[in-house]
């Protein structure tokens, strides 16, 4: 029998709801590209109950318990001596969510020795030490898809937030102000902007696709070209690399996974050779972007706005300076675990832990790394430092 280790965040302040603001989900037929939504033989909760927080559990205790695994479920990850520390010498299976995320560095699974199986509920492993995991034969999977969409319209928002300098004027708002000029002296159409993704995978193809209707220009970079009839159809500049594209837009938003190669990739250098005044928006991973040089930036104006979600480390410390930067939209780590896609990412990992004790192939898309290398979506998007 498996001890399963699953570290989500803290339930609401307010407690675990016992109602919520809307009845049910609309029901999404599939996946972009044929991809098929999570398929586990039972759910073990309501599509729109709050899952990714302590007492939602994933919706898992009643799968695991009745078949004899334990189920250890904590929030407390970071400190010394930890929980998370203290139940993982013995854990056979850590489940995390990359919104809080249990950071298994090389140290960690060196103290793991049963552990065998890392699940990303959501998608972006790279709370996890790809190479220690290859050692060790660890296997690393995640829900592909699960919240690639939620992330996407997230993008969109923020673009539209910053440069339409929206969270200023909804302030004005809350301070019972009325002083338009305050409001619009930093507020543009996007419109006729050239807007650029790093990285066209499943989230910036998706961004792509929804703002191709606000007749906006569209480029993107990524290691793999999108088909011909793709670029055709959305009007995309492609840009061999970042270096190339971001000179010519008015936004950037970054969508690729953090991993070597994108690791402090938007440094003072590449910042300082975007057009002035452009928008930032990072809903990738935080370490892609050089936490003092964005600051920087939007203090100097070379930036006119930075938002995002994600930061590190997570969460992010009370005086991170992204809190009080100016032009900024941050929120907490929140695009990818909307009440639709905590649905969806608690049924692919319950697929996947079905998979597992039942001995059975998990499917190539959800695998980052197995059989001691990258395999799967991993081996597709990510690189390692060996
Ligand atoms: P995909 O794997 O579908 O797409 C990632 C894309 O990035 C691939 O097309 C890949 O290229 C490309 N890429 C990798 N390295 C580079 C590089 N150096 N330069 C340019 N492109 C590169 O993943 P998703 O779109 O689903 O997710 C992307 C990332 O978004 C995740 O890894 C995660 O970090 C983040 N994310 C954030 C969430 C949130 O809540 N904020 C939720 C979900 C994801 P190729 O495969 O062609 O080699």
């Amino acid at each position: 029998m498996a001890k399963v280790l699953c570290v989500l965040y803290d339930d609401p302040t307010t407690g675990y709801p016992t109602s919520y603001a809307r009845d049910d989900l609309p029901t999404v037929p599939g996946y972009p590209g044929g991809q098929t939504l999570p398929t586990p033989k039972g759910l073990g909760f309501t599509p729109g109950q709050l899952l990714g927080s302590v007492s939602g559990a994933l919706g898992l205790r009643e799968f695991l318990e009745s078949q004899g695994h334990t189920l250890v479920v904590t929030s407390d990850k970071d400190r010394e001596g930890s929980e998370f520390d203290r139940e993982l010498a013995d854990a056979d299976i850590v489940i995390s969510q990359p919104f809080w995320p249990a950071y298994l560095t090389a140290e960690r699974i060196a103290r793991a020795p049963k552990l065998k199986l890392a699940v990303t509920a959501g998608i972006g492993s790279d709370h996890v030490d790809l190479d220690a995991a290859i050692e060790h034969g660890v296997t690393v999977a995640e829900v592909t898809y699960s919240n690639s969409i939620s992330v996407a319209e997230h993008v969109v928002m923020m673009i539209l937030s910053l440069v339409r300098n929206y969270l200023p004027s909804h302030q004005v708002v809350l301070d019972g102000g009325w002083n338009i000029a305050d409001c619009v002296a930093r507020a543009y159409d996007v419109e006729g902007m050239h807007v650029g993704t790093v990285a066209a995978g499943r989230i910036g193809a998706a961004v792509l696709r929804r703002l191709k209707p606000f007749d906006v220009h569209l480029h993107y970079t990524d290691r793999h070209r999108l088909p011909q009839e793709v670029e055709e159809e959305l009007g995309l500049t492609f840009h061999e690399s970042a270096a190339d594209m971001v000179p010519f837009c008015d936004v950037v938003t970054i969508n690729a996974p953090l991993h070597p190669e994108t690791e402090g990739l938007f440094g003072d250098k590449l910042i300082g050779s975007m057009k002035r005044g452009a928008y930032l928006i990072n809903t990738a991973r935080g370490k892609i972007a050089d936490r003092d040089a964005v600051v920087r930036a939007l203090e100097s104006g070379q930036l006119a706005g930075y938002a995002g979600d994600v930061w590190f480390p997570q969460p992010a410390p009370a005086d991170h300076p992204w809190r009080t930067m100016p032009h900024h939209g941050m929120t907490p780590h929140i695009s990818g675990s909307t009440l639709s896609a905590q649905a969806r990412y608690a049924a692919g990992t319950r697929e996947i832990l079905e998979n597992w004790f039942a001995g059975e192939a998990i499917r190539d898309e959800y695998l980052i790394v197995d059989g001691g290398k990258l395999a799967g979506a991993g081996a597709h998007s990510y690189s390692t430092n060996k």
